[in-house]
């Protein structure tokens, strides 16, 4: 079984204080929570504090972005080594405002995924398609053709074993609108990605974590959660109160222990 992830996308919000007290309370619930993982995406200004916070402990530190290259003279740029060396052990690439508000392409995302991978990231690959495209029935095409871009470009590379990133599906459409998919949407195309993974690497869609992202929040998420292709939660507005997100993750939690009395019978 795969470990429930919940992760927490701060996007660019919260003040020196609001921002540690929201990392206090993430590390308490991720220290009390030992069944599954919990994360944190700071804005960049804000790693080296949550860094702090979550020392020794078992939040996992996020970016929201890396860099494409290395290093260099890319003025305002972060590199995935850099995030690294303050304590990251993940990083978005691709989230879908990243996409559509600064243009980056298919091409421009598989290029961080890898950045990530040879830094030690994880780069979690955010995909997802915008409202016409779902009226137009184009939802695989759009999220296989976003997914395929990097497992191409990482298999091309040989930069690592598939199995080390995470995908998050997250529909244009539900992200910070409160139109949250249905669990049986967001599973169609979850089982669509892992269908799309597997036939490159079994193994590794076997291993491979596919979260939700849009609009989950403290009312929604049992009921996504309870879809067995549903791996855990990017998590936007919610996660900037510190009591909803703990609620998120407590949801998480009760998922396992559900299937688990599942299972036994
Ligand atoms: C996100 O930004 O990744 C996101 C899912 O936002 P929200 O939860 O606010 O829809």
């Amino acid at each position: 079984m795969r470990r429930p992830f919940v992760i927490g996308n701060w996007k660019m919000n919260g003040t020196i204080e609001s921002s540690r007290e929201l990392a206090v309370a993430a590390d308490k619930e991720a220290r009390s929570l030992s069944e599954i993982d919990i994360g944190i995406c700071p804005p960049f200004v804000r790693i080296a504090q949550a860094a702090q916070v979550v020392a020794g402990g078992p939040l996992q530190l996020g970016a929201q972005d890396c860099a494409k290259q290395s290093d260099g003279a890319f003025t305002g740029e972060v590199s995935a080594k850099m995030l690294e060396a303050h304590g990251c052990r993940l990083t978005l690439v691709g989230h879908s405002e990243r996409r559509t508000l600064f243009g980056e392409t298919d091409a421009d995302v598989a290029q961080k995924a890898q950045r990530a991978l040879e830094a030690g990231l994880m780069p979690m690959i955010c995909v997802g398609e915008s409202l016409d495209e779902r009226n137009a029935g184009r939802t695989e095409e759009r999220v296989g053709s976003q997914l395929d871009a990097v497992l191409d470009r990482l298999q091309a590379e040989q930069t690592a074993d598939l199995s080390r990133i995470t995908v998050a599906y997250e529909p244009v459409w539900a992200i910070g609108t409160g139109l949250s998919a249905t669990p049986e949407q967001a599973g169609e195309v979850h089982a669509f990605l892992r269908r799309r993974i597997e036939s490159r690497d079994p193994k590794a869609a076997l291993r491979i974590r596919i979260l939700y992202g849009g609009s989950v929040g403290q009312d929604n998420a049992r009921a996504l959660f309870s879809e067995s292709e549903i791996d855990g939660a990017l998590v936007g507005g919610a996660s900037l109160d510190a009591e909803k997100f703990a609620k998120i993750c407590q949801a998480a939690s009760r998922s396992i222990h559900r299937s688990e009395s599942d299972r036994s019978g």
